[in-house]
């Protein structure tokens, strides 16, 4: 009996063991334990050899969705207010004065100036602000009332500021970006194709600034981020060869618009025209150039209004990007540089991040400008 109760605590034990052991087996991987390294073998030398880790391929980069219309809005209209807000403020204190004097309006002046306003549109307003306050009196309404009048009427409403972005029969809308070396085109050049990919409209970048690599990429770096193919040539090669390469993809491709990012060097005004020149007339092989915007840094103040004369006279510019207003109090260089060339600014840079960047609106900036 003793011997037969030996015999089955053996066999139990056996095939407890035994489970065990299978249950021991399987566990780890059912809780995905990273396994050793597969060991194999030389075939050559007999010596063991590691496996090379698998490497999973790598997820394609998900582009990002750039902000929507009205959100951003909203945030730049109150980064205006906040970059421009001084000079509405010294003007209204001055012309909340009780008596103005000499002294006051010369005050007046003085401010308008320093916020690059210009001379003969500061002359002009400081004229229709005496008049209207000493003959209207009261019936004007408030100095903020007049001065939000009169400064609305210089910033000129009745402009069409929209971005002409659609093509005809079919064909792309295209648009080129010149403007002087670090005034912010191909930023810019990068947020409007984030504005027209939040519109879901399909873009080509052409980086025909092909004299320095480091344009090149960072308008490759924008491409990328959201989703758009950038269309790029070797370094030193033919701006205008990128231009119609691009162009080209983008009639291919039937992309609603291509924007074209141009080399920005000032050298003289004949190698600028001839360049610029060329590269629209290459361009217009394949589709008409929709918009020319001329890109201007608003902190240059009288420089950005020689390098604007320079470029109206080699391309006919459309357009006019004011950037960095975001950096200055000098918002009133959008008057000077608007009576300047007799072209609209239709869109203000506000500031380095990717969607930065808002269509101008007049009263929106007459109205950041007073606070
Ligand atoms: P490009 O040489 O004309 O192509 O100029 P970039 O696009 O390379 O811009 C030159 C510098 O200006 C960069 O550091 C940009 O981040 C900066 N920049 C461009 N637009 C704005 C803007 O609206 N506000 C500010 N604060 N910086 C800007």
């Amino acid at each position: 009996m003793d011997f037969l109760g030996d015999w089955l605590y053996l066999i139990i034990g056996v095939a407890v063991v035994g489970v065990l052991a299978v249950v021991g087996l399987l566990l780890p991987n059912r809780r995905g334990r990273v396994e050793p390294p597969a060991v194999s073998v030389d075939v050559i030398t007999g010596d063991r050899v590691d496996e090379p880790p698998i490497i999973e391929p790598e997820a394609p980069p998900v582009p990002e969705r750039p902000e929507g219309r009205e959100s951003r809005l909203i945030r730049l209209r109150q980064r205006l207010s906040s970059s421009q807000g001084t000079l509405g403020r010294g003007l209204l204190a001055l012309l909340s004065r009780d008596r103005l004097d000499e002294d006051t309006w010369e005050d007046i002046e003085d401010t308008l100036l320093t916020a690059d306003i210009g001379v003969t549109p500061t002359q002009e307003l400081v004229e229709r602000l005496r008049t209207r306050l000493r003959v209207e009196g009261n019936e004007a309404g408030t100095p903020r009332d007049v001065l939000r009048e009169e400064l609305l009427a210089l910033v000129d409403p009745s402009m069409d500021r929209r971005l002409a972005v659609t093509g005809t029969d079919g064909r792309p809308g295209v648009v080129l970006v010149v403007g002087v070396n670090g005034a912010g085109k191909t930023t810019t050049v990068g947020k409007i194709a984030r504005i027209l990919v939040a519109e879901d409209r399909s873009v080509v970048l052409g980086a025909a600034d092909t004299f320095r690599a480091a344009a090149v990429e960072q308008l490759a770096t924008w491409g990328e981020r959201v989703g758009v193919d950038v269309v790029r040539g070797p370094e030193g090669s033919d701006p205008a060869s990128v231009a119609f390469e691009a162009v080209k993809e983008g009639v291919d491709t039937g992309a609603d618009t291509v924007l074209v990012d141009t080399a920005g060097r000032l050298q003289n005004k004949a190698g600028l025209m001839d360049e610029l020149g060329k590269v629209k007339r290459v361009i217009e092989k394949q589709a008409p150039v929709t918009e020319v915007l001329l890109v201007l840094d608003a902190t240059t103040g009288q420089n950005g209004m020689i390098q604007a004369r320079v470029f109206s006279e080699v391309v006919d510019v459309s357009g006019i990007v004011l950037t960095k207003l975001d950096g200055s109090a000098k918002g009133g260089i959008v008057v000077a540089v608007q009576r300047e060339l007799g072209v609209p600014v239709k869109l203000v840079g506000l500031g380095e991040g990717a969607d930065d960047l808002a269509p101008f609106d007049p009263e929106a900036f007459v109205d950041a400008l007073l606070g």
